[in-house]
């Protein structure tokens, strides 16, 4: 049979009908009221959309190895029953799944954090204690336990999480390991750790009990192996035991993005191909894989055998079961933003999905959710809030009419998806496109809705999703010719000139500085990306950096200016804003807080700075300052009883695409 993604496999014990391994998430439930009730409800749901194998988030052997107080953790026989529900579900619904263990060494966030010397991570604020020779033996034993404990509670398998810079690649790197026992030192010694730990859970588990491993096929790190030394690191895993060899790229430390919407789709596979020419059991690759399309090319050109995708299936449970069906264009695809997962799980919240809010919350909002009660809805306005609302109450068996002033959907999206490295938000239109087919949603384009239409027609509710209008700034100059909006920006690039002030500089002022400055529209090729973040695409330096960095940028001055002193980029991204602000630095932006604006004129920007009167010359000054409700069309609808506003229409501040799309499925699940 010829290697399809939709090809069978067989792995070790394991056979399975496809190539597409669901990879493992951190998503925060173990902190809820229901941590296996809530997790068993994700993964089935994911299981029944066809994933045939799904990995777990990461689950500790020991106390030592949590990622931090109150994480997953299997280490007694009691918690075995617990487990037991979770695999139970999941056959049911004919699937397999594997846990993940995961000792997270000096990326703990607790006092007892181990690592092989006592080098603090550069993002963690706590110091590792080394791990004594003692320790390192009783931690070989833990991970048989744990690995054990699986098997009993029902798991097909384990994954060993060794990259991206947890406790076993730690052991693996010159860069932490600095040991100088039969534990560190030489290659054979740095891999010992890792070696032992597939040892001695083979042994305890026996040949029918599928392992596999997650290895660091490129570190990105300085310090960290190169090709080489990973591909020999393969070999020793192979022999030790493990039946399948996943990816992972770059150490969380990395100053180089690996998983957001600025890389490259399959950026890395290239190195994942370098270790399945090593070994002869099967390779899985990863990152930055979110459509079938892509997938099947991996595996078509040989660069891998599988692919581990994760985030795709937060986006959409029935990835599997609608790439299977030819049905890509109903597939919501992962945009790769981080902004509801990684984001949400760095500041303590559950994850969910931007594209899909109900992720992690299935429990919450049942998947099957027909109302007994169908209602004609009108609503005004098409962006991600307007959109998102009619897609779902049409899909739960309302009549929608969607109505929207301008010649497409999308609001604001429209604007993020020119911003060079946002290309994705293309997918999210497209989506919502297939979507408003789908379910038959009467989308009126070109019509400004009017309140009297409404009432003539009958509708039972309303749902106002006007969205927002740029902040109007009252600084002497501000009408001039040269001053324009960001709307007006992306819309007519060409009326920017060549010397650039941007006023305000959040997430918008940001992208417009991005885009700007990026010489070229459309998504970046893979060898662009390598050129422009310094990765050594031929894996030989040690971490596979490139010795220098290639900038492409256009030559415009871009200045970007805000009132209030400290860090620019504060309210980015947790995970994604330090991209942004290196590829501004790196282009050459300007950054400009602790002032106060005084007048533009033609000269440029006059600010008062420490008392003194600074100008930034401009011939074009473009406002990101924010934004304000857009609620003209709220008083002609004094009339109706019930009216419901959704987005930025209800509150501008703060608000991006993940909180309109929230706010839209919420009501929409209210309204039922
Ligand atoms: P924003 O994040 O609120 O930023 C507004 C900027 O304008 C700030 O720099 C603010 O800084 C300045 N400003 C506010 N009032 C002003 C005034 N009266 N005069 C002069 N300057 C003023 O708004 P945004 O950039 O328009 O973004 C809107 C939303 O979209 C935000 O929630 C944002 O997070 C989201 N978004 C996110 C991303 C992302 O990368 N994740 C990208 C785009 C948009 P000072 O007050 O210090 O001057
Ligand atoms: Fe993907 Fe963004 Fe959803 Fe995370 S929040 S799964 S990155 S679309």
């Amino acid at each position: 049979m010829s290697n399809t993604l939709f090809s069978e496999i067989k792995i070790g014990p394991l056979t399975l009908p496809n190539r597409i391994i669901m990879g493992s998430m951190h998503t925060g439930l173990d902190h809820s009221d229901d941590p296996i009730g809530r997790l068993t409800a994700f993964y089935k749901e994911r299981a029944d959309g066809g994933a045939a194998l799904i990995v777990t988030g990461g689950v500790s052997p020991n106390e030592a190895g949590l990622m931090g107080p109150g994480a997953m953790i299997l280490n007694t026989a009691e918690q075995v029953s617990d487990y037991k529900v979770m695999t139970d579900a999941i056959h049911a619904s004919g699937s397999k799944i594997i846990m993940q263990i995961l000792h997270a060494g000096r990326y703990s966030k607790h006092e007892g954090l181990l690592a092989p010397s006592a080098i603090r991570s550069p993002i963690n604020k706590l110091e590792p204690r080394e791990i004594t020779s003692d320790e390192i033996e009783e931690t070989i034993a833990d991970f048989a336990n744990c690995a054990s404990l699986a098997q009993q509670a029902g798991f097909d398998g384990i994954e060993i999480l060794g990259s991206e810079g947890y406790f076993l690649n730690e052991f693996t790197a010159e860069r932490t390991n600095k040991r100088n026992d039969q534990w560190g030192g030489s290659f054979a010694n740095r891999s010992r750790f890792p070696v032992e730990i597939i040892r001695a859970i083979r042994q305890k588990t026996g040949d029918e009990f599928f392992i596999q491993y997650r290895m660091s096929v490129l570190e990105l790190v300085e310090d960290g192996w190169n090709s080489d030394e990973a591909q020999q690191f393969a070999i020793a895993l192979e022999a030790a035991g493990v039946n399948l060899l996943n990816s992972g790229i770059g150490w969380h430390e990395a100053s180089i993005p690996t998983i957001a919407m600025a890389v490259p789709r399959a950026a890395f596979t290239w190195a994942t191909a370098k270790i399945k020419q090593a070994v002869n059991i099967p390779v899985a690759a990863a990152n930055r894989i979110n459509t079938a399309e892509i997938a099947e090319d991996i595996i078509q050109r040989g660069d891998a055998d599988m692919v581990y995708m994760a985030r795709p299936f937060l986006a959409d449970a029935d990835f599997v079961n609608k790439a299977q069906q030819g049905r890509h264009d109903e597939i919501n695809t992962c945009i790769a933003c981080n902004q509801s997962c990684l984001d949400n799980l760095f500041n303590n919240k559950t994850v969910s999905c931007l594209v899909n809010p109900r992720a992690c919350h299935e429990t919450i909002y049942p998947k099957i959710n027909k109302t007994e009660k169908a209602q004609k809805m009108a609503v005004i306005g098409a962006g991600a809030a307007g959109v998102s609302f009619a897609i779902e109450a049409a899909k739960n068996g309302h009549s929608v009419t969607l109505y929207e002033a301008s010649n497409c959907i999308g609001g604001q999206l429209l604007y993020a998806h020119k911003v060079p490295g946002k290309e994705e938000f293309d997918e999210l239109i497209r989506y919502f496109n297939t979507m408003l087919n789908k379910y038959a949603v009467n989308v009126q384009l070109n019509t400004k809705a009017n309140a009297q239409q409404l009432q003539e027609t009958g509708y039972q509710s309303i749902v106002l999703a006007t969205g927002i209008k740029p902040r109007k700034l009252d600084i002497e100059g501000i009408d001039s010719e040269h001053v324009i909006s960001y709307e007006e920006a992306f819309k007519n690039p060409e009326k920017v000139g060549q010397n650039v002030v941007i006023i305000g500089a959040g997430g918008i002022g940001f992208d417009m500085a991005t885009f700007l400055m990026h010489p070229h529209t459309g998504a970046q090729s893979i060898e662009s990306f390598n050129s422009n973040w310094g990765i050594d695409a031929t894996g030989k330096n040690n971490g596979s950096l490139a010795k220098e960095t290639v900038i492409e940028k256009t030559d415009r001055n871009v200045t970007l200016l805000q009132r209030k002193p400290g860090r620019f980029g504060k309210s980015l991204g947790k995970t994604t804003g330090w991209i942004h602000q290196i590829e501004l630095q790196k282009r050459g932006v300007k950054t400009i807080g602790d002032l106060n604006y005084v007048k533009i004129d033609n000269a440029g920007v006059h600010v008062e700075q420490d008392g003194k009167d600074v100008l930034f010359p401009a011939d074009s000054v473009i406002i990101c300052a924010g934004q304000e409700s857009n609620d003209e069309f709220a008083d002609s609808l004094n009339e109706f009883a019930n009216v419901y506003r959704i987005g930025g229409v209800k509150q501008a501040v703060e608000l991006d695409a993940a909180q309109a799309i929230e706010d839209a499925t919420r009501l929409a699940y209210e309204l039922n």
